[in-house]
């Protein structure tokens, strides 16, 4: 039998790197200088940490999945200079307005729907239930909430104006300043 391994899914912009907009330049590309030792104490503590992302920009013509995987790689080695191994990367490129063929919207994928999540768990053999969901936004704390993770809202990113237009009834394990502050909350609990 497997045994199946507790995860921490990370949002990406605002949570890992700051909020730019449709991130189409990778010069405009800043990881928040906290995120490299974030990252690494997760897996100290034995998570596996998987960025799971809606990459819209893609559906809207602005930005290829050529350009968003080769980000990705950049990050990648940008964080495991430092230690941080990220175990796997997900995106969604679907978005509502898409002017791209077979990229509109609905899709199993776009946060808050929870298909990047459940490959995730199944590709890598993850415990949900024992798992994390830490984001910027409303919709990364409702795929977390709809796949039984316990989850965080940081207040990088867009995640102060988030905090502020908190939908009626919205749950949230806790509300953090920036990721290594939701790295403590995970790790003391
Ligand atoms: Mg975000
Ligand atoms: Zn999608």
């Amino acid at each position: 039998m497997r045994v199946l391994r507790p995860a921490v899914f990370l949002d990406r912009d605002g949570t890992i790197n700051e909020e730019v907009g449709y991130l189409t330049d990778v010069a405009v590309l800043r990881i928040y200088p906290f995120a490299t030792d974030a990252i690494r104490l997760l897996r100290r503590a034995g998570f596996a940490v998987v960025v799971v992302t809606n990459q819209g920009g893609i559906a809207r013509g602005l930005m290829t999945r050529e350009f968003v995987e080769a980000t990705h790689a950049r990050m990648a080695a940008t964080l495991a200079r430092g230690g941080a191994h990220i175990e796997a990367w997900y995106y969604c490129p679907h978005h509502p307005a898409s002017v791209i063929e077979g990229l509109s919207t609905p899709c199993v994928c776009r946060k808050p729907g929870t298909g990047m999540a459940t490959d995730a768990a199944s590709a890598l053999g993850l415990d949900l239930s024992r798992s994390w969901v830490i984001g910027d936004h409303w919709r990364d704390v409702q795929m977390g909430q709809a796949v039984g993770a316990r989850t965080i809202l940081v207040r990088t990113g867009h995640g102060r104006d988030q905090e502020g237009a908190r939908p009626d009834g919205q749950q949230v394990e806790a509300i953090c300043d920036n990721l290594m502050a939701a790295v403590r909350v995970v790790l003391q609990s």
